[in-house]
Order: structure tokens, then C-alpha cells, then sequence
């Protein structure tokens, strides 16, 4: 896969997202990392947690490029997030 990296930014959710690490919901309204750039098949913006972004620092450019989705668990947080929303579904 290819990548050009125009630009990270920290931005608030304005919809709910996937975060591309752990594969989970970005709530929407949430601050989160996005990586804005280039990729195979065009402009994309490659959004994850905060905290999920934050264990990729010590990792090499391989070891980035190779990560797909659902590599990492989702941070604490999301999985009680995920177990309210399931809780309200199911009434
Ligand atoms: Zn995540």
C-alpha cells in the first residue's frame, strides 16, 4: 500500500466513525485523530482513537502501513460505550 501523509489533525466527530486500529466506534462528538493522505485508491482520512493512535507511536513505517483493522483493542472506554449502546437496544 501506498501513502502520502498530508496532515494530522485532532478534530471532533461530526458522525459517528470506525476507528481504523481496533475497528470500533468513534462516538459521535468525540475528539479523535485524523490522518488525512493518499493512498491506493485516492484522498482518505484515516480516523482513530486517541488512545489507539497513541500505541502506535514506538512502531516502525512497516509495521503502520501493514496494521489493518481490528489490530489493536479497543481502549476501556469504547467497549463500556459499545455495552450502554447494546444495553439500549436490547431495552
Ligand atoms: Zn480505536
Amino acid at each position: 500500500m501506498s501513502w502520502v501523509h498530508l496532515s494530522d489533525s485532532r478534530p471532533v466527530a461530526r458522525n459517528q466513525y470506525r476507528c481504523m486500529l481496533c475497528w470500533c466506534p468513534i462516538p459521535q462528538g468525540e475528539k479523535h485523530h485524523a490522518r488525512r493522505g493518499i493512498g491506493d485508491e485516492g484522498p482518505l482520512t484515516y480516523r482513530t482513537h486517541l488512545e489507539c493512535i497513541g500505541q502506535t507511536e514506538d512502531w516502525t513505517e512497516d509495521e503502520c502501513e501493514s496494521a489493518i483493522p481490528g489490530i489493536l483493542e479497543p481502549p476501556e472506554r469504547i467497549r463500556e460505550w459499545m455495552r450502554e449502546r447494546k444495553a439500549e437496544k436490547e431495552g
